[in-house]
């Protein structure tokens, strides 16, 4: 063979094996293209069966899967017979981690054959009952399937703390606006003028604003985390020196700022356990009457004792038997207008007996922080008025 024909054969070999090499690119550009998500979900490291189960779903929970902050657990959730709900699973296990995988299976396996798509005719997509989930819990959900309501008609209520799903249509019959309808119909006695008709569990007792009265209880076993022992001045015969820590470190500053000028404020009682609390009460019981005993002391799991929140104060003058009571004394005074500064509602005010359903206590404070206290005592409220101005601020569910 000729030189130059040598050099021919070779360059077009060479052409041919680059186009060889554009083409086989071609042909993995677009397999990756094909197969991108099945790549992606490779990744993650979803095995082939997993990969095929969210491959056989719609592009947005397609999305959902893609963009989970970690890798759901298939093999962990194909321990219990299920309906391949598994995002859902996850997601729910993890806002409600006291249930077990099977009520979680169940309870979502049930939601999408028994409610999703009368819940979609509502206007109630899927993202949005997720949203949902994180405050009613998949029953209450469902109730929603018993009205005709759209999403639309409802959503201002469902926004509202508090909001009990069964009660939906007498809001919308009461005419008023969506916190004024929830608290009124739901919870009428808050204002205990009126009759306690369920009872209710507040499902956050660490929250400074809570309202504890008949009615509205806390678990007996809470028992607050951050309890400190309580360095001011304590009544002889007291127990109870215990508060949570920043209600503990405000009573303090209260105290030495009362004692340059000269009142001598004590600590009479603090926090107290649900049982200590019941012992009381069964005490009171066996020597007032019953309609005497509960407005003076409260029913176990609605003390605010409990919540390491309340304060029953004294004076030295009252240990020294130089008066009579507290609310006798010139530091009751002092307190009565300077509370507030430290963060301190007087809790059952004199005149307030009928709303707060407890009486006249001059000697017990409530730690509410400094700007709900000022708002409190500016407007000479007690924490049943700022409840219903404001609402509950916190979780609260049906007994
Ligand atoms: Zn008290």
């Amino acid at each position: 063979m000729k030189k130059s024909a040598y050099r021919y054969h070779q360059s077009k070999l060479k052409i041919k094996n680059i186009f060889i090499v554009i083409i086989f690119i071609c042909l993995l550009c677009v397999t990756i293209y094909f197969h991108l998500t099945r790549i992606k979900l490779m990744i993650k490291g979803y095995g082939f069966d997993a990969q095929n189960i969210i491959l056989s779903l719609d592009d947005e929970q397609i999305d959902e899967y893609l963009l989970y902050d970690g890798k759901i657990d298939f093999d962990m959730w194909d321990q219990v017979k299920n309906q391949k709900h598994y995002y859902d699973y996850q997601y729910y296990s993890q806002l409600y981690k006291e249930k077990s995988h099977q009520d979680i299976v169940k309870e979502i396996d049930q939601f999408y054959q028994l409610y999703e798509r009368k819940l979609s005719t509502l206007k109630y997509d899927i993202p949005l009952c997720r949203e949902l989930m994180k405050t009613y819990s998949i029953h209450d959900i469902s109730n929603l399937t018993n009205y005709s309501y759209t999403y639309q008609q409802v959503k201002d209520y469902l926004k509202i703390n508090g909001c009990i799903i069964e009660d939906i249509p007498k809001y919308i019959q009461s005419k008023k606006e969506p916190l004024e309808a929830v608290l009124s119909v739901s919870y009428p006695f808050i204002d205990s003028h009126n009759k306690v008709n369920h009872q209710y569990i507040i499902n956050e007792p660490e929250h400074y604003l809570i309202l504890i009265k008949k009615g509205f209880q806390i678990s007996s076993e809470y028992v607050p985390s951050d309890l400190i022992k309580v360095n001011i001045p304590i009544a002889p015969d007291n127990t109870h020196d215990m508060l949570r820590k920043d209600a503990a470190n405000a009573l303090k500053q209260m105290y030495d700022d009362a004692l340059k000028l000269n009142y001598h404020l004590v600590l009479n009682s603090g926090y107290r356990s649900y049982n200590e609390q019941k012992k009381l009460y069964d005490y009171y019981f066996t020597i007032y009457d019953e309609v005497t005993a509960s407005g003076l002391v409260a029913i176990p799991g609605t003390s605010e004792h409990q919540l390491g929140l309340g304060v029953d104060l004294t004076s030295q003058s009252v240990i020294d038997k130089q008066r009579m009571v507290f609310g006798d004394t010139e530091e009751y005074k002092w307190v009565v207008q300077n509370a507030h500064l430290y963060g301190f509602i007087l809790r059952y005010p004199k005149d307030r007996s009928a709303i707060t359903g407890t009486a006249n206590e001059p000697w017990h404070l409530r730690y509410v922080g400094k700007t709900v206290a000022k708002e409190i005592y500016d407007h000479q409220w007690t924490l049943e008025d700022y409840i219903l101005h404001h609402g509950f601020d916190y979780h609260i569910s049906r007994k």
